[in-house]
C-alpha cells in the first residue's frame, strides 16, 4: 500500500500506553501512514500534543467537555484538526471510507463499539483492546469474517502466535497440524509474593510490572492474571482453538512471547524484548518486516530463560476466566465487565486486592448467561454484572465499616 500511496489510520486510544507507541512507530516511516484520526477520552493535553504533531483530520475526546476544552487549546495551533466530542465520533473516526487500517488501543468495553465497526467496514485491526473481542467473539469475528477484515493482534502473546503460524494462516480459523499453543505470562509483581500477603498490596505495587510499562487497567490485570485469562478467550476466538489447546505458561523474563507445538513435535516460538512497538510494528508492516526502533535481543545478556506452570491458587483469577469460556454465551462479557469494575475500585482503593475475583465470581453466579450473538444482549448482560459488581463493593464496604 505504501508504494503507491500511504495508508490512512486512526489511532483509538491515541493517549495511551499503545496509542503513544503506535504514533512512534508511525513517526519514523513519514509519507508510510496518513494519520486520519486520533481519539483521547479525558486527557486533553496529551492529544493536543498529538494533533499539533500529527495533523490528523479528526481529534476525537469520548468526554464531550475535554471535546470543548480539546478544541480551544487547538483553535491557534491546529485549526485544521476538526474536534468531534462523544462516543459516536469513535465509532465514526472508526469506519471512514479514507481509513485503512484502525489500531485499537482504548481500554476496556469501551472499545467494542468503534472496534466492530473497523471490522464490519473491512479494515486492517490492530487489535490491543482484548476486552471488545473477549466480550463479542461470535459476532467480531463473524464481522471479520463477513468483510474481509484483516485483523492482526498486538498483544505480543497473540502477535508472536501469528507469527509462529504457517505463512498464508489468517486470523479465525483453526490452524491445521497445531497440537497446542502456548502462551507465555510473566506472572506480574506478586508471582512470588506470599498469598498471605496479597490482601495488602496497594494499587502502586500492582502498577509496577516488572517487565512492562502499561495502562494501569491492564497492569492490575497482570497482577491478578485476569490479563492471561482475558488472553485465553482471546486467543480462542483468534486461532479457533478449544480450552485444552491452549496453555499458560510462567516466564517471569518476557523474553519468549510465546509458541506454537506442532503435530510432529516442533516447537515454535518468538523471541524478542519485552517492548510493545514490536508487535505494534509487525501488524502496521503487515507482511513486510520493517525497524520498530526496539533495542536488539541479546540473549547472552539474558542468560537464562525461566519457564514454570501458574499457581492456580494464587492467580483465581486465571480460573475464572477459563470457567468463562467454557460456559460460552455471554459469560466472557460478564466477566469483563465485573472485572472492569473490580479494577476501578481496586485503583479507587475501594476494595482489596484479593476482593477482585471475589467480586467477579459474585457477579458471574448472579447473572444469566446468554447466547452470545447479539450486540445488544451483549450490552444488557455488561451492564447485569456491572450492576452486580457494584452492589458487592456497597456491601463489603458495609461490612468493613460496621
Ligand atoms: P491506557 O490506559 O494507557 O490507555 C487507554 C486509552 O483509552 C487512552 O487513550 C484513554 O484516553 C482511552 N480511554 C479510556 N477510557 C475511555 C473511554 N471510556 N472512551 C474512550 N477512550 C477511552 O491503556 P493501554 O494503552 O495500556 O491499553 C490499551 C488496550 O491495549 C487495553 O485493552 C490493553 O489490555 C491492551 N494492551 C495493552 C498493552 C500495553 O503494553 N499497554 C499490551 C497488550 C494489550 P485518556 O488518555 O484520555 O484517558
Amino acid at each position: 500500500m505504501h508504494d503507491s500511496q500511504p495508508a490512512g489510520i486512526t489511532v483509538l486510544g491515541a493517549t495511551g500506553s499503545i496509542g503513544v507507541n503506535t504514533l512512534d512507530v508511525v513517526s519514523r516511516y513519514p509519507g508510510r501512514f496518513n494519520v486520519i484520526a486520533l481519539t483521547g477520552n479525558t486527557d486533553v493535553e496529551a492529544l493536543a500534543g498529538q494533533c499539533e504533531r500529527f495533523l490528523p483530520r479528526y481529534a476525537v475526546m469520548a468526554d464531550p467537555d475535554a471535546a470543548e476544552r480539546l478544541a480551544a487549546l487547538l483553535r491557534n495551533t491546529a485549526p485544521d484538526v476538526q474536534v468531534l466530542g462523544g462516543r459516536d465520533a469513535l465509532v465514526e473516526v472508526a469506519g471512514l471510507p479514507a481509513v485503512d487500517f484502525v489500531m485499537a488501543a482504548i481500554v476496556g468495553a469501551a472499545g467494542l463499539l468503534p472496534c466492530l465497526e473497523a471490522a464490519r467496514r473491512g479494515k486492517r485491526v490492530l487489535l490491543a483492546n482484548k476486552e471488545a473481542l473477549v466480550m463479542s467473539g461470535a459476532l467480531f469475528m463473524q464481522a471479520v469474517r463477513d468483510n474481509d477484515a484483516v485483523l492482526l493482534p498486538i498483544d505480543s502473546e497473540h502477535n508472536a502466535i501469528l507469527q509462529c503460524m504457517p505463512d498464508n494462516y489468517t486470523a479465525g480459523h483453526a490452524p491445521r497440524g497445531v497440537r497446542k499453543i502456548m502462551l507465555t505470562a510473566s506472572g506480574g509483581p506478586f508471582r512470588t509474593l506470599p498469598v498471605s500477603k496479597l490482601a495488602g498490596v496497594t494499587p502502586a505495587q500492582a502498577c509496577a510490572h516488572p517487565n512492562w510499562e502499561m495502562g494501569r487497567k491492564i497492569s492490575v490485570d497482570s497482577a491478578t492474571m485476569m490479563n492471561k485469562g482475558l488472553e485465553v478467550i482471546e486467543a480462542g476466538w483468534l486461532f479457533d482453538l478449544p480450552l485444552e489447546k491452549i496453555k499458560v505458561l510462567i516466564h517471569p523474563q518476557s523474553i519468549l512471547h510465546s509458541m506454537v507445538e506442532y503435530d510432529d513435535g516442533s516447537v515454535i516460538a518468538q523471541l524478542g524484548n519485552p517492548d510493545m512497538r514490536i508487535p505494534i510494528t509487525h501488524a502496521l508492516a503487515w507482511p513486510e518486516r520493517i525497524d520498530s526502533g526496539a533495542a536488539q535481543l541479546d540473549l547472552a545478556a539474558v542468560g537464562s530463560l525461566q519457564f514454570e506452570d501458574p499457581d492456580r491458587a494464587h492467580f483465581p483469577c486465571l480460573e475464572l476466566a477459563c470457567h468463562a469460556w467454557r460456559q460460552g454465551g455471554t459469560a466472557p462479557a460478564i466477566l469483563n465487565a465485573a472485572n472492569e469494575v473490580a479494577v476501578q475500585a481496586f485503583l479507587d482503593k475501594q476494595i482489596a486486592f484479593t476482593s477482585i475475583p471475589r467480586l467477579i465470581e459474585h457477579a458471574m453466579e448472579r447473572c444469566t448467561v446468554h447466547d452470545g450473538t447479539s450486540l445488544q444482549v451483549i450490552l444488557e448482560d455488561d451492564a447485569a454484572a456491572r450492576r452486580q459488581a457494584r452492589d458487592y463493593i456497597d456491601s463489603d464496604r458495609m461490612q468493613a465499616s460496621s
